[in-house]
């Protein structure tokens, strides 16, 4: 087959607890992560001329080496030359549903899909350890998005421990579509406030990191039991983001006070997510809220959590 259609989910965060720094300059995270239905498409086939070529309806998303998709198709042109002799590059076009710069991992998932995509392409027979490797050198959000599902994700992001799926339950995503938020802006500005409560040395940071396995979320998360996921919800970086940006601190209080089961900033922001108990409470709430912010900068959506990472498309 010469071209494929991949399906590339978002992520939120259900839980997201900032450790201590790494010697790499990074943050040792202990996070649980979670795909959504809400997803990109990426259309990724081989190019006779040879060479990467990335298109995108979206204005915010750059079609050059600065897209992150471009940058995993390099990635594989420089690990697989035999291939990339054989085969030729790849055109990637991207149909971006995903709100740009929102903490959802749009980006990532479009690496992940454009890893997927080739190693399809080229018939390479990567199994999916050796893709989420790769993965790992684009970006800490890629090897999770390759699977996706739920999962424990602690170092980086990029060590990861599949839970229990939590497909089936309705959230409603809020984001400003003119509202960014920079994902290294967030961790700098934490480390600046916090810094002096982070744990130093290297057993105590393991042993933060391996407790999140025994922590109340992921119980919550074994029981399938929504009104304990939603209340054990947590963000270190709504620290830094909420003071900073009022509008997201608006969102997370109107959604708490629409009798959502929990509500939680995704990443580093700022788009906001709300559990419901059902896809019906979902779009009452997002009516709600779009009762209360006339705006039309905000963004809603009514999605799902999912099983699935990167798909071909059906
Ligand atoms: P994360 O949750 O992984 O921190 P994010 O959801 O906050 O990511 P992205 O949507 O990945 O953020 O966008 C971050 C920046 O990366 C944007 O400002 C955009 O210009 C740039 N970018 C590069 N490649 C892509 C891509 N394929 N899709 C979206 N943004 C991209």
């Amino acid at each position: 087959m010469r071209s494929y259609t991949l399906i590339a989910p978002a992520k939120i965060n259900l839980y997201l607890e900032i450790i201590g720094d790494r010697p790499d300059g990074y943050h040792e995270l202990a996070m649980i992560l979670q795909s959504i239905d809400l997803a990109d498409q990426i259309d990724i086939k081989l190019s006779s001329p040879g060479g990467i070529r990335v298109y995108c309806n979206h204005p915010q998303v750059p079609r050059d080496k600065s897209n992150i998709a471009y940058l995993a198709a390099e990635l594989m042109t420089t690990e697989f030359p035999t291939a990339f002799a054989k085969y030729g590059g790849v055109d990637i076009t991207i149909n971006k549903q995903i709100p740009v710069a929102a903490g959802l991992a749009g980006g990532s998932t479009n690496a992940a899909a454009v890893l997927v995509g080739i190693d399809l392409l080229w018939n390479l027979g990567l199994t999916q350890g050796e893709l989420e490797e790769l993965g790992a050198t684009l970006g800490s959000d890629v090897p999770f998005c390759i699977g996706g599902g739920t999962a424990i994700a602690t170092g980086r992001g990029e060590q990861l421990s599949p839970l229990p799926s939590l497909d089936g339950i309705y959230i409603v995503l809020a984001k400003y579509r003119s509202l960014e938020v920079s994902t290294p802006w967030a961790y700098k500005t934490y480390r600046e406030k916090f810094s002096s409560s982070y744990v130093k040395d290297k057993d105590s940071l393991a042993a933060r990191a391996a407790a999140v396995h025994s922590g109340d979320m992921v119980k919550a998360i074994s029981h399938k039991d929504v009104k304990e996921i939603a209340q054990k919800l947590h963000n270190d970086l709504e620290k830094v983001v909420l003071p900073a940006y009022p509008k997201v601190l608006e969102l997370r209080e109107i959604f708490a006070n629409a009798g959502v089961l929990g509500t939680m900033m995704s990443g580093s922001g700022p788009s906001v997510f709300a559990i419901c108990d059902s896809k019906v409470q979902a779009e009452q709430v997002q009516s709600q809220v779009r009762e209360i912010i006339a705006d039309e900068d905000l963004e809603l959506f009514v999605t799902q959590l999912t099983n699935h990472g990167i798909q071909i498309a059906s």
